[in-house]
């Protein structure tokens, strides 16, 4: 069995690893993208809770996203990805609810278009690499698992843009600071749902405790695949991932590269451990070579 450390692998309990001695149930999101519709609710839902500047409505000619990616002034993003389909699987095809008909199958010939909708936020990773370098104690893990960043303590130094193998986090231009979803953790303190899973008109963002939205989520891919949807899966719900698993995972209609997101994401400290191993072994290697070295010198010196 591999060794458990706190910096990479399984971790049943981050906020308590955290020193949070009493913490409530972790909670997380499960989004599921084969019911997203694209209407941007949760993206205006955020920027309106969190009061977060405007960033522009600059459209990249290749698609109506006109958001284009998470970024300090974006902290929720749905992407719109247009493919050309060969299957019948298109999105208009799925029942929403168990037990309703579906809407007939629309004639589709190879070159058909589908639309892949899905909205992406900070994944709050359980071993969170941007908090693992963070000087100030800006980023911080909170009693409900979710990770924080406080805009009054960033000081601007940029570490966690780089470590997040996600490249969620940001710093805003002109300002320095680093931003990012929150999960709502004002919300959360009062008893309330994230303002972008409120929103969501169809459910795509499901909030709730991690387990259950775990086991929520095995059993929708169950069903989709029932029903023919066999691409379905899930992606960042696996606590033997290279980040422990995430706290806001999803359910995919493609590959993950397809979305934008990495195939395989690994915190940047899982190597940690071993690197430290390697370089203790290297510093005893060579402390004991200087010490045969002196010995070997002495015991030529007696010999003279
Ligand atoms: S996705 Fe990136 S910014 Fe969000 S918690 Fe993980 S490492 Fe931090
Ligand atoms: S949880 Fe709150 S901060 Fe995070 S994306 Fe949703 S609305 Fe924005
Ligand atoms: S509010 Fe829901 S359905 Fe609308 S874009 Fe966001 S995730 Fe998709």
């Amino acid at each position: 069995m591999k060794d458990r450390h706190l910096l990479s692998g399984p971790e049943p309990d981050p906020a308590r690893d955290a020193g949070h001695p009493e913490p409530p149930e972790r909670v997380g999101f499960f989004t599921d993208t084969s019911v997203c519709i694209g209407c941007k609710a949760c993206e205006v839902a955020c920027k309106e809770w969190n009061a977060i500047p405007e960033d522009g409505m600059p459209l990249s000619g290749m698609s109506y996203d006109n958001t284009q990616g998470l970024g300090a002034s974006t902290w929720r993003h749905v992407a719109f990805i247009e493919q050309k389909l060969p299957a019948p699987e298109g999105r208009t095809e799925l029942s929403l609810i168990e037990g309703t008909p579906t809407a007939p199958e629309p004639p589709q010939a190879p070159g058909d278009m589908r639309w892949l909708m899905s909205s992406d936020v900070c994944k709050h990773c359980t071993h969170a690499a941007c908090l693992d370098v963070c000087p100030t104690g800006s980023l911080f893990r909170t009693e409900f698992g979710t990770v924080v960043v406080q805009e009054d303590i960033c000081n601007g130094c940029g570490y966690c843009v780089p470590a997040c193998p996600y490249g969620v986090i940001e710093q805003r231009q002109h300002d320095g600071r680093a931003f990012k979803c929150t999960m709502c953790y004002d919300r959360l303190g009062a008893g309330q749902e994230p303002a972008c899973a409120k929103a969501c008109p169809t459910e795509s963002i499901q909030f709730g405790p991690l387990d259950e939205l775990r086991e929520r989520a095995a059993l929708r891919v169950e069903q989709l695949h029932e029903q023919g949807v066999e691409q379905a899966h899930l992606y960042g719900h696996d606590p033997n991932d290279g980040v422990g698993g995430d706290g806001a995972f999803f359910l995919l209609l493609d590959k993950p590269e397809v979305y934008g997101l990495p195939p395989d994401p690994v915190v940047a400290t899982r190597d940690l451990a071993a690197m430290w191993k390697h370089a203790g072994t290297a510093a005893l290697s060579l402390a004991g070579s200087i010490a045969l070295a002196f010995v070997l010198a002495g015991r030529t010196k007696e010999g003279r």
